[in-house]
């Protein structure tokens, strides 16, 4: 059987991903066929920790005329409108798991305590992460990036829409080119759209690979973890 590379990784999964076609809301089909490929990953052992994004729901910064702060902690609470459905949707299969929120909603979930946050991942539970860092002016990327290195994760598991990352957008132009490898710095320098640049940095100074990726294919977030080169790794040169 093959072995993981990884003994604990971060998934960090867009709003969008979680979308169906229309790209809004929550398409419970493929909720569950995520929820299929990460705990495969679970049964082989790794250690999961989840960052969801809210993107399918509201985002700050597209919100016209409103109080920015305001705007951001509706996003944040998309957050956790995801967060729990992947918890649900990992718990009907068999896969036990904790949601922890970085601002405080008692009735619903755990706060997030990184102790116990660690704690949970040793006995083999997956965390998942919801409303983002807590703070407005922050992305669910730079959450992960953050909560990657206080969990000493060793990679980021990027998974988008796109099957990697692309010096131009590939859904309009035909003739973009896919990066097997980058390093942080060609991507801040080249502005390419892999996570923002606060996340970038931090996963910069932390030395934290990140694997870009699409959710296409579910399963694409277990063959990476078993060593196969699927979409973009960006690390240091
Ligand atoms: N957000 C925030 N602080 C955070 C994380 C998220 O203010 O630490 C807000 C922000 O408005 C963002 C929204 O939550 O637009 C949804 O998160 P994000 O856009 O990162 O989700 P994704 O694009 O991954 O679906």
């Amino acid at each position: 059987m093959d072995k993981p590379v990884y003994k604990r990784v971060l998934l960090k999964l867009s709003g969008e991903a979680l979308a169906g076609e229309c790209g809004h809301g929550i398409d419970n089909d493929i909720v569950n066929q995520i929820a299929v490929s990460i705990k495969e990953l679970h049964d082989l052992g790794v250690e999961v920790a989840i960052v969801v994004g809210g993107g399918n729901f509201w985002r700050g910064r597209s919100s016209d005329g409103m109080d920015r702060s305001t705007a951001d902690y509706m996003g944040m609470l998309a957050t956790v409108i995801n967060s729990l459905a992947m918890q649900d949707a990992l718990e009907n299969i068999g896969v036990l798991t904790r949601v922890q929120t970085a601002i405080e909603m008692r009735q619903i979930a755990e706060p997030y305590i990184r102790r116990k946050a660690v704690r949970h991942l040793d006995k083999g539970r997956v965390v998942i992460f919801a409303a983002g860092t807590g703070n407005p002016y922050f992305s669910t990327d730079t959450a992960a990036a953050l909560r990657s290195a206080e969990i000493e994760a060793e990679v980021i598991l990027l998974a988008k829409k796109v099957d990697g990352v692309y010096d131009s957008d590939p859904k309009l132009n035909p003739n973009a080119v896919k990066f097997d490898k980058l390093s942080y710095m060609d991507v801040l320098k080249r502005g390419l759209k892999v996570m923002d640049s606060t996340a970038t940095s931090l996963c910069m100074d932390n030395k934290i690979p990140i694997r870009v990726f699409g959710l296409d294919n579910p399963r694409n977030i277990v063959d990476i973890v078993l060593g196969k080169s699927i979409g973009t790794s960006v690390e240091e040169e």
